[in-house]
């Protein structure tokens, strides 16, 4: 599911459930989540093993907070009807707004796209930036403290072994303590600990999903005239697994991320950055690092091994009291910028199935589950996102594994699409639309989507192969 099939946040809905919820993690997943607990939860608590910066700095925890991250439609819209005007706080914090259909210049496929028809809002900034507002927004909620410096240690579970009541946390420097709540939330990540400890106490353990994509990250911050909007995608393909993407943001920036699939490693020194840069596709991202100051502290770096979906829509018994989320769930090649909104979609969904929660016992064996009805929700959202992304990854020949069903033939199909898109800016925004978790993939395959394909395909527009 995107956002377009997915009802709207209303915090009408939900009534309270419980007293206390507790949230694992203050970074996107964990913030977004902990807002809508605070509709049905008379406290919220949020802890977070890192210290919290009060500006926008990267932290260790968020190690690829360094590199350019893209808010995807699906995201700035939740994150404004979970805190309204988070655009405009974003937006005086030093937050940059771009046109995606005219100041985004996206190279794919061979060429560059047409300009789109219709404006498609883009927010921009580093991601600390998009955290630290979000942080700002959430510490106003009533009910809701974020206790940094504090380190989960493990949940607490109740006399039946069947419910999580609550969690043992560590402050800096302190003893250990114990926390009850009435729902825990493991928004801790890609390093989520919760499948092993699922396994060691006895209960079904999700089934994995791992593809390899082997991506790495460079990416260093440059200056940029204030007014200049100018925003850069040059997307890898199966015949040049070389990209980059040079974003405007906060202090007149631009952050220019190089990126390379299957072994592609961008390097970490200047020369080679150099290189890397001008090796690619598109000359604009060289020509940007030659011209303009370099900013940064050296050269940041990010391998990324897979995608990787644990399936916990697949278990059929629990724990009650303890769901996951977030990365922790899913984490996809962030080449797509899909994980801040994939995380605020699981919000969503997290508030609509407490919106159902008519008689819900949180720590009733014999209730509806909470944890069960929530993962087949989230469930739905990353079953679109990974055929999506993952399915774009099978395109390269050297990605391994069990591909969505239908991802060939989608992938030929959606690569016209993309070359038609060259010539037809309509194309780039159903595209887009897509791309930005508005529309499900299926939207491209309205006749009056495949009727401009076709047409662009017999007047030879689109008929390379991929
Ligand atoms: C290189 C790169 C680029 C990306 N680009 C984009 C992009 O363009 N757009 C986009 O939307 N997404 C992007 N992503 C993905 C995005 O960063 C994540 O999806 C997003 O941060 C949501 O993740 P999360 O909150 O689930 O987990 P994380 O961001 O990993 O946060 C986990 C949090 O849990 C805390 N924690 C962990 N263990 C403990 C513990 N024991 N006790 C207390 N706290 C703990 C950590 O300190 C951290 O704060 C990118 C990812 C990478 C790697």
């Amino acid at each position: 599911m995107t956002l377009s099939t997915i009802p709207r946040y209303d915090s009408e809905e939900v009534e309270t459930v419980g007293e206390h919820a507790v949230v694992i993690g203050a970074s996107v997943a964990g913030m977004v989540t902990a807002r809508v607990l605070a509709d049905a939860f008379e406290r919220v608590t949020v802890i977070e093993r890192d210290p919290l910066p009060d500006g926008p700095t990267p932290r260790r925890g968020v190690p690829q907070g360094h590199h350019v991250h893209l808010l995807l439609e699906a995201g700035r819209t939740t994150l404004a009807d979970l805190f309204p005007n988070f655009g405009r706080e974003l937006l005086g914090s030093g937050g940059v707004l771009v046109d995606a259909s005219t100041d985004l210049i996206h190279y794919e496929n061979g060429g560059t796209l047409a300009e789109g028809p219709e404006r498609l809002p883009l927010y921009c900034a580093s991601r600390p930036l998009f955290e630290g507002v979000v942080r700002s927004r959430l510490a106003s909620v009533d009910g809701v403290s974020i206790r940094d410096e504090c380190q989960f240690s493990d949940y607490r579970l109740d006399e039946s072994r069947m419910a999580v009541n609550g969690l043992t946390v560590r402050a800096e420097g302190g003893a250990a303590e114990l926390i009850t709540a009435e729902l825990v939330v493991d928004a801790t990540g890609r390093t989520s600990n919760t499948p092993r400890w699922l396994d060691r106490r006895g209960f079904e353990s999700p089934p994995v999903t791992e593809i390899d994509i082997d991506v790495t990250y460079s990416t260093v911050a440059i200056e940029r005239p204030t007014d200049d909007l100018r925003t850069w995608l040059v997307a890898p393909s199966p015949t040049d697994p070389r990209g980059g993407a040079a974003v405007p943001i906060e202090r007149d920036r631009w952050l220019v991320t190089l990126f390379g699939v299957h072994g592609e490693r961008p390097p970490t020194d200047e020369a080679g950055f150099l290189a890397y840069a001008d090796s690619l596709a598109l000359p604009d991202l060289h020509r940007l690092l030659e011209r303009r100051r370099w900013v940064s502290d050296g050269i940041a770096h990010h391998p990324f091994p897979s995608n990787r979906r644990h399936r916990y829509e697949a278990l059929e018994r629990v724990p009650h009291g303890l769901i996951v989320t977030g990365d922790a769930i899913a984490s996809f090649n962030p080449i797509y910028g899909q994980g801040m909104s994939v995380a605020a979609l699981e919000a969503l969904q997290l508030h609509h199935t407490l919106a159902r929660a008519d008689g819900f016992a949180l720590a009733d064996p014999g209730g509806h589950s909470l944890p069960l009805e929530f993962y087949d929700r989230a469930g739905n959202v990353v079953d679109d996102v990974w055929d999506l992304t993952v399915g774009s990854d099978f395109a390269f020949p050297q990605t391994e594994g069990n591909n969505p069903r239908g991802t060939d033939l989608f992938n030929r199909y959606v690569s016209r699409l993309v070359q038609a898109a060259q010539t037809d800016g309509t194309l780039r925004n159903e595209y887009y639309r897509v791309v930005r978790l508005e529309n499900p993939p299926t939207s491209l395959l309205r006749p009056s989507v495949v009727r401009r394909v076709l047409f662009a395909c017999r007047s030879g527009r689109a008929s390379r192969p991929n």
